[in-house]
């Protein structure tokens, strides 16, 4: 418990305590981990959970992770796009049910031009002047993000997967590079984004020592959001005999960085949701306190799935946003309305 109290304090442990934590805990000692994690998160947020609004438009990817669904090479997937019209549908609806953030999600897909997606930004900018809008569109030049956030955008979630330069490089084919990937976080932070990084747990070939240095990065890079989930394999990827990560490391490095990151925005995720039918409740039990809701069109929906079986998949976002709040409600939370900025942000 020392050691949990100590990271709590500290924000801060050496590589063995490390260690420890992600490998040697009794179920005491997790039970104590889990409730010190939530203590921070109420202390900084309450007994609420904020709610993102996800828009997937577009399934089409030029890169070819071995672990995604959505690959290039993946001939099984039914592409689809969504246009300008489509997105703001989308966004029509979910500012109807209260959400205040959306998150525009899609595979690498260059046929959108920056002025094309600039314009689509800024028209939702335009329409709706108190939300927040979140891109994740993977990897793009500085000048492009520039021209995203100019045109409205405020955040940005480009998980890094792996710092470790050798278990990057199994997970990804040649040409994508973990340099790259720091050089875009680094950018985005520069030019103002509210930036979001993190990586899957038990994602194949991950060893305990490369989950402590990408706790060692997010301590440096201090995001100010951090999406931690579980691997989960699809079946049409070259990584499809593999194992999925474990839900008990999952939580364990998601009430770490809660520790280490009091006021970061860390979603329960889906893929929590897929692995456990209590684990987006788990998940905010560990300190999570972020949920994101599916905007995107039902009939789009099975079309993105990055892993196999995705959870909340045939819920038309007022059911889904119905039966979320009922769950948090189970565990003593609530949904909030808010925008759910990281703290000490201009207001734009
Ligand atoms: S993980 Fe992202 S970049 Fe990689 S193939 Fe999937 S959608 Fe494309």
């Amino acid at each position: 418990m020392k050691l949990i109290d100590k990271l709590r304090n500290k924000r801060h442990l050496e590589d063995y305590e490390y260690e420890y934590l992600l490998t040697k805990l009794s179920d005491n000692e997790k039970a104590y981990l889990f409730e010190q994690a939530r203590a921070v998160a109420q202390e900084n947020f309450g007994n609420k959970v904020f709610i993102r609004g996800l828009i997937e438009f577009s399934n089409y990817c030029k890169n070819n992770c071995y672990y995604c669904g959505i690959r290039r090479d993946n001939e099984k997937v039914e592409r689809y796009r969504l246009n300008k019209e489509d997105v703001l549908e989308c966004c029509q609806t979910g500012y109807q049910l209260g959400f205040r953030t959306f998150v525009l999600q899609s595979g690498e897909d260059d046929s959108y031009r920056v002025n094309e997606m600039s314009d689509i930004i800024r028209t939702i900018r335009d329409k709706y002047p108190d939300c927040a809008i979140t891109l994740s569109m993977g990897e793009k030049d500085k000048h492009t993000y520039e021209q995203y956030f100019h045109a409205g955008a405020n955040r940005y979630l480009l998980r890094h997967e792996s710092i470790n330069e050798k278990h990057y490089a199994s997970l990804h084919p040649e040409g994508m590079h973990i340099q790259t990937r720091v050089q875009c976080l680094k950018d985005l932070k520069e030019i103002g984004f509210q930036t979001g990084s993190g990586i899957m747990v038990g994602s194949p070939k991950q060893t305990t020592q490369n989950l402590i240095e990408d706790i060692k990065f997010l301590e440096e890079l201090s995001p100010e959001m951090i999406g931690i989930g579980p691997y989960l394999p699809h079946e049409d990827t070259p990584f499809k005999e593999e194992a999925k990560g474990s839900m008990d490391t999952t939580l364990i490095l998601l009430a770490i960085m809660r520790l280490m990151h009091p006021q970061a925005l860390i979603p329960s995720t889906t893929a929590l949701a897929t692995i456990d039918p209590t684990g987006r409740d788990q998940g905010i039990l560990a300190g999570a306190n972020v949920v994101m809701p599916n905007l995107s069109p039902l009939t789009m929906r099975k079309k993105y799935q990055l892993y196999n079986d995705k959870a909340c998949m045939d819920d038309e976002a007022a059911e889904s946003l119905d039966s979320l709040n009922k769950r948090l409600e189970k565990i003593g939370y609530t949904i909030s309305y808010d925008r759910g900025d990281f703290k000490g942000e201009k207001d734009v």
